[in-house]
């Protein structure tokens, strides 16, 4: 907390110091409107439907009232930005509203978009329509999909303008602003940590580290420093287990800045993230990662463990011992190639293991990066294989450029095929059950970004229809919706390299 001396409930901008966090106050909206409402998170709140639909709900939601006694608060905290120490940075347009308590489980509610904090720096606090939608689209598809992630409420108009590019000519380009409302059990970053570090502040390191512990790593209950070790390979192995759901997925975060990594391993920021469409590993959806492309597809697992590095750095001071720290590093990498390789052969439908899965998985990758092959299409409609089938028409609706592709790259795919039924004969699965399986492990339908983009544009002009549409799609990825078929479809070429579709910055 600031200085009691210091002003308190006082959103302008200023460089704080010594403080956790502040206490702040959204700013109020010239005409709040709710476009859509997650009914399951407002039910994990404990929230009724005839709830949401008041105006009580909508104030709340849109920061328009504060919700009788409680505390609204921005967090402070620091972080490596693109590999780079980037120091100070905290809630610049998040504010914590309260705590809700149901069913044993604690959530904290935030505002995205409310307004200027003390932790604004030289941005305006708020958040437009298109990256709303996409933050409240993705979070509750995420959650949906099996994947640990952050979870989002509501999805609302604030009724203001936002600014956010110049046009060519110069002339200013206003946007709708939004807020959106998510929550999580804990919004605590690596960076949350990095900042007391930073500081040379091990008192409240510690406490940080405690009360994390405390409230959710229960089972470790004692402060030692055994516990902080076994806390740190907790924090690591779910970190892990997040980036391998997201490479299951075809996700890409596009800013795993380490403001961005979850102390619960959760996905959250989403900026400018994306899907594959082509599978490949050197993609990111990020314009601004461009050059170097430090969290392309293939390297989300890399930048995990340097990421983990820096919170290891963060926790020495209250350790004290490094051995311990890399033994748990060290422990990552074998364990990200042990999972990674589980989770491809259960995309593949090996239940089992073999010896020469390795050579497969490794000459698929390479077969499917040759020439432009839809990752969902093509692992969703592998699970249709049987020895019978030819696995290149079951395929051919994954590639982006049928007509163009070579003999050579045909009968290569040829070769992998009759390889992969040789190796389904050591299965004891029946077809049947083998695609039951790998329809669990491979989604149906994503969010691929000209998905969004469609629903931007509509609600741009008025129209909320498609934000229910796709909403209401993504909370079955893993179904057939025979009557949502259009969705299973490769990107259209429209979208290719539309600016603010395919590719994204981040911060809008
Ligand atoms: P991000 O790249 O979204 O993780 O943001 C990095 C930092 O910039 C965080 O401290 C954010 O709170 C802050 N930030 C991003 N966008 C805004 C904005 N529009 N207004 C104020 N702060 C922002
Ligand atoms: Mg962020
Ligand atoms: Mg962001």
């Amino acid at each position: 907390e600031e200085n009691p001396a210091d002003p308190v409930e006082e959103n302008t901008r200023r460089q704080v110091e010594k403080a956790a966090f502040s206490y702040v106050l959204p700013k109020k909206t010239s005409n709040p409107k709710v476009l859509h409402v997650s009914e399951e998170m407002a039910k994990e709140l404990h929230i009724s439907s005839e709830e949401t639909a008041s105006e009580f709900f909508q104030d709340i939601v849109t920061g328009n009232q504060i919700y009788p006694d409680t505390k609204p608060y921005a967090m402070c905290y620091a972080g490596h930005q693109f590999g780079n120490w980037a120091g100070q940075l905290g809630d610049g347009r998040a504010i914590n509203l309260f705590e809700v308590e149901h069913q044993n489980r604690n959530w904290k509610v935030q505002l995205k978009g409310a307004g200027e904090t003390p932790y604004s720096r030289t941005a305006d606090g708020l958040a437009v329509l298109r990256s709303s939608v996409r933050e409240y689209l993705c979070s509750e598809a995420m959650f949906h999909l099996g994947v640990p992630t952050t979870r989002a409420l509501s999805l609302s108009l604030s009724g203001d303008s936002v600014l956010r590019d110049m046009l060519y000519d110069g002339h200013p380009a206003y946007e709708k602003g939004a807020i959106v409302s998510r929550a999580a059990p804990s919004f605590l970053r690596f960076g949350s940590f990095e900042i007391f570090t930073a500081r040379e502040d091990t008192k409240n390191l510690k406490n940080l580290v405690d009360y994390t512990i405390k409230h959710h790593f229960p089972h470790l209950n004692a402060t030692s420093k055994e516990n902080y070790i076994q806390f740190f390979k907790e924090v690591t192995e779910r970190t892990l287990g997040m980036i391998i759901h997201w490479q299951r997925i075809g996700f890409v975060h596009g800013v795993m800045n380490t403001d961005n990594m979850s102390i619960l391993g959760l996905t959250i920021d989403f900026g400018p993230y994306g899907w594959l469409e082509g599978f490949d590993f050197g993609w990111t959806p990020n314009t601004t990662d461009n050059q170097h492309k430090r969290y392309r597809y293939g390297n989300q697992p890399n930048i995990g463990l340097w990421n983990l590095y820096q919170l290891a750095n963060a926790l020495y001071p209250i350790i004290e011992e490094v051995a311990p720290l890399e033994a748990v590093l060290n422990q990552y990498k074998t364990d990200f190639e042990s999972k990674s390789l589980q989770m491809m052969q259960s995309k593949l439908g090996f239940f089992s293991s073999d010896k020469k899965d390795i050579d497969l998985i490794q000459n698929l990758e390479d077969l499917l990066q040759l020439t432009e092959t839809d990752m969902t299409i093509f692992f969703r409609n592998l699970s249709k294989f049987t020895e019978e089938s030819s696995g290149l028409k079951l395929i051919e609706d994954a590639f982006y450029d049928l007509k163009n592709i070579s003999i050579e790259i045909k009968s290569s795919w040829n070769l992998w095929f009759e390889k992969y039924a040789e190796r389904l004969q050591k299965e004891p699965l029946s077809p049947k059950e083998r695609t039951a399986k790998m329809n669990a492990v491979n989604p149906k339908y994503v969010l691929r970004n000209y998905m969004s983009q469609m629903a931007i544009d509509a609600a741009d002009e008025g129209d909320y229809a498609l934000i229910d549409e796709l909403f209401q799609l993504l909370k079955q990825p893993y179904s057939e919706q025979p009557d949502k078929e259009k969705w299973f479809a490769k990107r259209p070429e429209w979208a290719r390299d539309k600016a603010g579709c395919s590719m994204l910055s981040c911060s809008s």
